[in-house]
């Protein structure tokens, strides 16, 4: 799959996909991507052509760079039993913008949602599985109705370093987190929140961070801006050298916030559209 311009360079005149064994060409006037932060970057980086040697829309070079994703980690605190299959409820933003000690933002905390109902399972089985060697004898189901489960978020900072790239045809990531004393210092406040709030004193808090694997809060390979030769779009959404095409998927983000990004998302690409 391409985007392909016209002679200008200037306006995508087509969109090349590949259904089956056939190629096809769609044309439109206005070319939206939507493909999330890793697909549309690499469908730009391959989008490469004489006038645009770096890849479509890419001629500050940031196309792909400053990938970013939160860092997460999930704590199960056990509990008096429950239905396992309750909605998330609780947001918790205050170390949001830090505390006396760490005068930086930290991030977001809020509970799972039921462990039987909500993605500790899919996310997260470490956890469980910890869980599992301090209670054994317990089915999952059983430690599932006797745990209550908390995502405790830290954004990372922008890195032009952490990137999508091509390798032939094949799509590469790098990344490394950073912002770590800021997320270490989150997931302590809050089990020290837990213990207080504590009515077994178990003092035990397993816990475990998702890995890169884990491709769920995903923003910033074609960060917006106003100046195009630091960016890639500009606050419409729209590329900086390209006429007619649009990326409105989480690439736009320059910064990642402390929340989850998909409310975000949603009101930047309706506003943009
Ligand atoms: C388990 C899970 C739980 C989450 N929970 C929350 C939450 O509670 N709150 C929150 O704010 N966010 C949450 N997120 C994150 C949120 O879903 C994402 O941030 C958001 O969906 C990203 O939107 P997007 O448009 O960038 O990409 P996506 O939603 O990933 O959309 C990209 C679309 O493009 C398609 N695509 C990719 N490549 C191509 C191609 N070459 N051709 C055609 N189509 C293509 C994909 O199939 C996909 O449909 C969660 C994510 C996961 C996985």
């Amino acid at each position: 799959m391409a985007l392909h311009t016209n002679s200008s360079g200037q306006t995508v005149k087509a969109v090349e996909a590949k259904i089956g064994e056939a190629s096809f060409l769609f044309l439109s006037e206005i070319v939206v991507l939507a493909c999330g932060a890793i697909n549309s970057a690499a469908l730009l980086l391959r989008s490469d052509s004489e006038l645009h040697p770096q890849g479509l829309a890419n001629a500050s070079g940031q196309v792909g760079r400053n990938l970013m994703k939160h860092q997460m980690t999930a704590i199960v605190q056990r509990s008096s039993p429950n239905s396992g299959t309750f909605l998330r409820n609780v947001s918790v933003n205050d170390f949001y913008w830090g505390n006396d000690d760490f005068p930086y933002p930290m991030g977001h905390i809020e509970n799972t949602g039921g462990l039987l109902q909500d993605v500790i399972f899919a996310e997260s089985p470490p956890v469980l599985s910890i869980l599992a060697k301090l209670m054994p004898g317990f089915g999952l189901e059983q430690l599932a109705k006797r745990s209550i489960g908390w995502w405790v978020q830290t954004p990372i900072l922008p890195n032009p370093d952490n990137c999508v790239r091509l390798n032939g045809k094949k799509i590469c990531i790098d990344y490394q987190a950073n912002n770590i004393e800021a997320h270490e210092r989150l997931v302590y406040g809050w089990t020290e929140v837990l213990k207080a709030t504590e009515t077994q004193r178990s003092g035990v808090y397993p816990k475990g961070e998702a890995p890169m694997q884990v491709v769920a809060h995903l923003v910033g390979t074609c960060r917006m801006g106003l100046d195009p030769s630091t960016s890639v779009l500009d606050v419409n959404c729209k590329a900086h050298h390209v006429d007619n095409l649009y990326v409105v998927d989480g690439s736009f983000f320059p910064s990642l916030p402390g929340v989850s990004p998909a409310l975000t998302i949603h009101g930047q690409c309706t506003a943009g559209g």
